[in-house]
């Protein structure tokens, strides 16, 4: 191994950027020529087809069949002549990547003569034997039918790789009996309990509006290294993330790399993978450097969420493609290197209309800021009425790692807002009062509503260490974790919004029916809620201990592990919320909660399996022969005559080494009892827990240990590339 260690070593260093083409020097030549988009299908649907189409991606209606066969013969001829040979149905289902089972266009007719064939019904749903994906007990192997349907509102596309290329198209993922397997289903789901809520109080407002959508920007956070040092590093290749490993001598401190130019293979990378996402109409906007060693970001301009969602799960796709065309590889994972920041997906969110209104934006006039507030401070309820899901909906063993290591948004869910904001809010809890307001109280009151653009555009706020900031315009929901589908998170926070949303709609009708004028019963239902959520309001640093010891006192909860954020899932008021807005059913809930224990579950048992191997069967042989070369060494010492206090400094070494390694064996041992008894436990629960609480507690005791051998042992010895080489070698 660590003959491995030092070849790929060698070759690294010789190599070079890899050259880069673009099809041409303006993107808005090639942007999107990989997808059957609006222009496309106009082009190649007739005019009923496309109409029928467009009706069902506005409506969310199901295509018609005499559509479907039309457009599933169009698409084939877009596809075949860009040179794809087979399609996929594209999901993504609870393992947290996405899915594809190619079938070939390719048929063959009156049983010998080959054809190319897709029907309207291939196109619309198909029923791959999914068994093995997981479904939480909806769907056992006996019954293995899921299917896939398709989700006309995010185009299909062509992937392209080396070999060959394959119409994409995104679809659903459903059991049999129609529970949701996936991702996207319930993110559809939520957007329209999410329209369904938030027209009725646009209307109170602006009568032309009939529909709301949610807007989404994924800021990517991710490392890249040598595909070599990658391989040489099994925990790297099995867990995503680096187990053991030293700090290096330099780490962020000098926040060097932030400000430094993009590394030359790092450039070339982006580059090439910007041209593939362009093709596939992902509009990619921004790249840098990020703060830790080998760290980068890019994020795109923001679209409708639902294609957001694919887009970047499609990106994260894309950039591990072209990554290896670089000799390079993406860590997607939350925490590749322990005591260099993590890695997270900003998904800044937003929510618009059908007239193309930012509802996060304020306006000029004292309604357009009315209406304004309204989302605002209905958002702010939602998010402190259910922080506990939003802490849920981003857990991950992954993203543990991150929550409240001083890097990353803590696990405590709270909102910043920013000092002119925080002062509208107080001015509207003084203002506003429970009898009616006289005139004079009223103008006052919209005088200043009116003045928010003004105050906003000086805004310079930022808190970089809020979980979730208003950052304008929009909200930015920084705790999601790099590998996550944003869907999980944006799931909740759509169906917690709408809920919200509903409520408020109640609320403020049953106080205008007591004849108070629209304008004043929103006004006081918003007083009632900026009160209500005060605690949740949090404008200092959050990454500090005193703002645990506060959030503490404000009793607002820090769940810091996966098992019991998830349960937050099944609780009685989650299952009657998910239900009341048709989003999930009792039994989804409970098939999803126990599907992501069981993913953290086996995600801590693969890491405990890896670093038993690695410490056992790479560690300490390293140590034994680097203790044996002591030995002999002393061995000879003495024998040459030299006097005892000479042989002292190896003794010692030698009885260190034996130390560590004795420990090691014994922590090894320890922790494969502990993965024993946790694997008897029947259910799901119990068991991530068992290897939250039994298991994993193992991990830092045994790299404790490891990366002090790793300080002592003959570096040309040691059989893992070290994090000065995986971080700083370019
Ligand atoms: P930052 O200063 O945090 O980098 P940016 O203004 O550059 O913020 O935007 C970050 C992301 O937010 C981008 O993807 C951008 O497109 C997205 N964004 C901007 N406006 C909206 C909006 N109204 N809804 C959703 N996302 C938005
Ligand atoms: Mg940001």
């Amino acid at each position: 191994m660590a003959n491995l260690r030092f070849t790929v070593l060698e070759k690294m260093m010789d190599r070079a950027p890899i050259a880069v083409k673009a099809p041409s020097s303006k993107v808005s030549d090639y942007y999107g020529i990989n997808v059957f988009d609006k222009d496309t299908m106009q082009k190649f649907l007739s005019k009923e087809a496309y109409a029928g189409v467009m009706t069902a991606i506005e409506s969310g209606s199901k295509i018609e069949r005499k559509v479907a066969e039309q457009v599933a013969s169009s698409m084939k001829a877009w596809a075949t002549g860009k040179g794809a040979t087979h399609y996929t149905h594209w999901f993504q289902p609870l393992t947290g990547t996405t899915a594809e089972k190619h079938d070939a266009f390719f048929d063959l007719a009156d049983g010998s003569k080959a054809i190319e064939n897709f029907s309207g019904s291939a196109l619309v749903q198909q029923e791959p034997d999914a068994s093995s994906f997981p479904s939480g007990g909806i769907r056992n192997t006996f019954e293995a039918r899921g299917y896939t349907a398709w989700d006309p509102s995010s185009p299909a596309f062509i992937m392209e790789s080396a070999a060959g290329m394959t119409l994409c198209i995104p679809t659903i993922f459903v059991s049999y009996t129609g529970e949701t397997l996936d991702y996207k289903a319930p993110l559809l789901k939520a957007l329209h309990a999410l329209d369904l809520a938030a027209v009725p109080v646009c209307q109170y407002f602006d009568k032309n509006v009939t529909r709301v959508n949610a807007t989404l920007g994924i800021e990517q956070e991710y490392f890249l290294v040598d595909m070599g040092l990658f391989n040489a590093r099994p925990d790297l290749v099995m867990t995503g993330r680096t187990l053991f490993g030293h700090e290096p001598a330099k780490g962020q401190q000098l926040e060097d790399h932030y400000f430094g130019t993009i590394p030359e293979r790092a450039y070339a990378f982006m580059v090439d993978f910007e041209i593939e996402a362009f093709k596939l109409g992902i509009p990619l906007k921004t790249r840098h450097n990020e703060v830790a060693p080998s760290q980068f970001e890019c994020a795109p301009v923001f679209e409708e969420i639902n294609l957001a969602v694919d887009h970047n799960q499609l990106l994260m796709d894309v950039m591990d493609k072209v990554a290896r065309r670089h000799h390079l590889k993406v860590l997607l994972h939350e925490k590749p290197y322990a005591g260099i920041n993590g890695s997270g997906k900003h998904n800044n969110w937003s929510l618009i209309t059908n007239t193309g209104k930012n509802l996060l934006s304020p306006g000029n006039t004292p309604k357009t800021n009315l209406s304004f507030l309204t989302f605002f401070i209905n958002i702010i309820k939602a998010v402190k009425d259910n922080a506990d899901l939003l802490r849920a909906s981003i857990a991950s063993a992954g993203n543990d790692h991150r929550l409240g290591a001083n890097e990353a948004p803590p696990a405590i869910m709270s909102i910043f807002i920013g000092s002119q904001l925080t002062q509208v809010l107080d001015e509207i809890e003084k203002k506003v009062t429970k009898e009616k307001m006289t005139p004079e109280q009223k103008t006052e009151l919209k005088l200043n509503i009116g003045k928010i653009p003004e105050i906003l555009r000086d805004n310079t706020d930022r808190n970089r260490t809020s979980p979730f900031a208003f950052t304008g315009n929009k909200f930015e929901f920084r705790a999601v974790g790099s590998w996550a589908n944003s869907s999980s998170a944006m799931v909740v926070l759509n169906t917690i919004v709408a809920n919200q949303l509903a409520l408020f709609v109640k609320e403020v009708e049953a106080i205008s029916a007591k004849d108070v004028k629209k304008d004043e019963a929103i006004l006081r239902v918003l007083r009632s809620y900026i009160v209500d959520s005060k605690k949740i309001r949090f404008e200092g640093n959050g990454y500090s201990e005193e703002w645990v010891k506060e959030a503490a006192k404000r009793g607002l909860s820090n769940i810091k592990t996966t098992p019991p954020a998830l349960d937050v899932y099944v609780t009685k008021k989650s299952k009657e919320l998910f239900s009341a807005m048709s989003v999930f059913s009792e039994r989804e809930l409970e098939a999803r909660h126990e599907i992501l224990l069981e993913t953290y579950t086996k995600k801590i048992q693969i890491e405990s399996r890896m670093m038993g191997d690695l410490a056992i069967n790479h560690i300490l042989p390293a140590s034994i022969k680097y203790q044996s070369i002591l030995v002999n060494n002393v061995q000879g010492m003495a024998a040459i005559g030299m006097k005892k206090e000479a042989l002292e400094t190896q003794k010692e070494m030698v009885s260190e080494i034996s130390e560590h390694i004795s420990v090691i064996r014994k922590e090894v041992a320890g922790m494969i009892e502990a993965r024993k008894k946790a694997n008897t436990l029947e259910q799901a629960h119990d068991k991530a827990n068992a290897y939250c609480n039994k298991v994993f507690p193992y991990f830092e005791k045994i790299r404790n240990h490891v990366d002090k051998l790793e300080m002592i042992i003959d570096d040309e010895l040691w059989p893992l590339p070290k994090y000065r080489e995986l971080l700083f070698l370019k």
